[in-house]
């Protein structure tokens, strides 16, 4: 075929062409659709081929064009219809020459072919778009030189992204959701034929699309390989899902029902049952820690059952983002979290964990209207020192948070077998097994316990029995002082700083201060702010909130001051407790 009518058979459409020109705008070489878009090959002047109106423009851009420049104007070239059609002309000086004359490089985009082509081509994806809605598939993309996978399907005519991210994090999310060996097997034979970009291929996989674990099942994959226009590599394919519902495919714990319906969170089973396979599995550092939020029952009775649910979901959203699907998260009922991971490597990076999550339980709740204090007690246990197991692991995290609590909350424990390895034996923690009328037996034991001990050993367990009256009635601080005495003579808690009560007690001034003949009570400190500024100054200064005082007289008539007091959060200290803190007073006094 001679070149003549080669250019000929092209399509008249042309998008892009390109030339170059000599000084006088004569063409000096081009490419065949410019050739064909013009109707002829010889003798051609470029300014003839600009229209009329636009032949100056044309002329004044190229002439003022410096050396080395290019310059882009919109402007009609006539083409071999006798027709003008606008275009995008580039002109460039690349100081090149064509049989030793100096030539300028013409480029030109034809507007109207390049909206038509855009047109055309915006219609072909949305036709593929609604094909691909009538699947209920799941499709992936692997971008193999960019280390970028999407999971999405498409809705309507629009995709909805599921998952993008690296080869690893994905590989990573979907293998801490679902540890079962069978399936990361499965996983590493995906990955490879991503990673070696195979041209077809395909495998099964029984398993959950990360973050979204309740698509769960077992999926065919099947993929090819396509090259971008820049030649570099993507590899597409299909997760067909062949039964969502195959019981062995899919473990309670990536099931609707393994989910508390509040929160969203893993229940305890479901936490449990993961956990197993998990550890199961791998041998890596995992850490597990038991949460619970300090003194939600007060939260309730002072804010509401409703405002105790909204503390719920608060404190679990706030979990659940700061792990960010970085391990799981529970809830066990009530008021208690569960976290285990395996992304955590040291105790420093889990102290930080914990760090951010307490600072933004406690600023999201100081900073409302209510201005409530919400604080949490972590209890935390490790693998595989501290177990291998669910049970020993949470055996042990367990009594981390008893800890926790005992030494008067809002903190974490970590296990340690030096310190704790002997308590981890003891009967379970008090929190978690009482009602109310067995707590009131419970209280009326440890006190007549305390009664008994104070008249047998005298005054030598009383820093002992000072902070047990601390764990049972759950307070922070316990301080014991003699009229005429500045300093406290006992004292047992975390005080930040201690209150300074010289001007109160050393004079007997504290008297004067008790609206019953023995007792003061404020189960909030505000309560005292009509009554006594400074004493009020004197306990906000030391971040006490709450605080039930008795006076009593020691065995030689001297004035005795017991004050139990709780930091930093409210406490509504019940009529049963006060009786039992007023005796528990009295039997001390007696031996004091
Ligand atoms: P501690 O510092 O020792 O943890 O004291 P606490 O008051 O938080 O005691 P505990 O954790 O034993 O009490 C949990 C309470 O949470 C008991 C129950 O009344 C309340 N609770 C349990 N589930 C819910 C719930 O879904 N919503 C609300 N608002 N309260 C709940
Ligand atoms: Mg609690």
């Amino acid at each position: 075929m001679k070149i003549a009518e080669y250019i000929d058979a092209l399509p008249s459409d042309m998008v892009y062409c390109s030339a170059a020109i000599n000084k006088e705008y004569m063409v000096q070489m081009a490419d065949e659709h410019f050739y064909h878009f013009l109707g002829k090959t010889v003798g051609i002047c470029m300014a003839d081929c600009i229209h009329p109106d636009l032949r100056e423009e044309f002329r004044s851009a190229f002439d003022s064009l410096e050396p080395g420049k290019s310059v882009r104007i919109l402007t009609a070239m006539k083409g071999r219809e006798e027709s003008f059609q606008q275009v995008d002309l580039t002109i460039s000086d690349n100081r090149h020459t064509v049989n030793g004359v100096p030539v300028w490089e013409l480029t030109i985009y034809n507007l109207f072919t390049i909206e038509e082509k855009y047109l055309q081509a915006s219609d072909d994806a949305n036709k593929y778009r609604a094909f691909l809605s009538m699947y209920q598939e799941y499709l992936f993309d692997y971008d193999v030189e960019q280390d970028s996978i999407a999971v999405f399907r498409y809705v309507g005519i629009k995709s909805t992204i599921l998952v993008k991210c690296s080869l690893k994090e994905f590989r990573e999310s979907v293998s801490a959701m679902y540890p079962r060996k069978s399936f990361q097997e499965e996983l590493e034979v995906f990955c490879q034929h991503l990673l070696s970009a195979q041209e077809n291929f395909s495998c099964d996989l029984r398993g959950p699309i990360p973050r979204h674990k309740t698509i769960m099942g077992l999926f065919h994959i099947e993929g090819k390989v396509i090259y971008k226009h820049n030649n570099q590599r993507m590899v597409l394919g299909i997760l067909r899902m062949l039964d969502q519902k195959a019981e062995d495919a899919t473990p309670y714990y990536a099931t609707a029902e393994g989910k508390d319906s509040f929160t969203g969170l893993l229940n305890k089973r479901a936490c449990a049952e993961y956990v197993a396979e998990r550890l199961a599995s791998d041998r890596e550092i995992h850490y597990m820690a038991m949460i619970d939020i300090d003194n939600f029952k007060n939260i309730n009775d002072t804010y509401g059952h409703m405002y105790g649910d909204k503390v719920i979901g608060q404190v679990a959203s706030i979990i659940n983002s700061t792990m960010n699907g970085r391990g799981i998260v529970g809830r066990f009922g009530g008021d208690e979290f569960f976290i285990f991971t395996n992304w955590i490597n040291t105790e420093m990076q889990l102290r930080a964990v914990l760090t951010s999550i307490r600072k933004q339980v406690q600023s999201t709740f100081e900073n409302r209207e209510e201005s409530c204090k919400v604080t949490l007690s972590i209890g935390i246990s490790k693998a595989p020192t501290n177990g291998i197991t669910y049970d020993e692991l949470f055996k042990k995290a367990d009594k981390c948070l008893y800890l926790a609590k005992f030494k008067g909350k809002n903190r974490f424990v970590i296990y340690e077998e030096d310190k704790h390895g002997d308590l981890v034996e003891e009967g379970q923690s008090i929190r978690h097994t009482m009602n109310p009328l067995e707590k009131a037996e419970y209280l009326a034991d440890v006190v007549a316990d305390i009664g008994i001990r104070l008249f047998s050993e005298g005054v030598d367990p009383m820093e002992e029995i000072m902070d047990q009256i601390r764990s049972a009635f759950e307070i922070d601080g316990v301080r014991i002082y003699r009229a005429g005495q500045g300093e406290p003579i006992y004292i047992s808690g975390d005080y930040q700083p201690v209150p300074d009560m010289r001007s109160f007690i050393v004079g007997d001034e504290l008297t004067k201060l008790l609206n019953q003949p023995h007792y003061l009570m404020a189960s909030h400190i505000t309560n005292l702010e009509g009554v006594n500024r400074e004493f009020f100054e004197l306990l906000r200064g030391s971040r006490i909130e709450g605080m039930v005082c008795f006076c009593y007289q020691d065995k030689n008539g001297v004035n005795l001051y017991f004050f139990y007091e709780a930091f930093n959060h409210r406490f509504r200290w019940s009529e049963s407790d006060k009786n039992f803190l007023l005796t528990a007073s009295k039997l001390m006094a007696n031996v004091l």
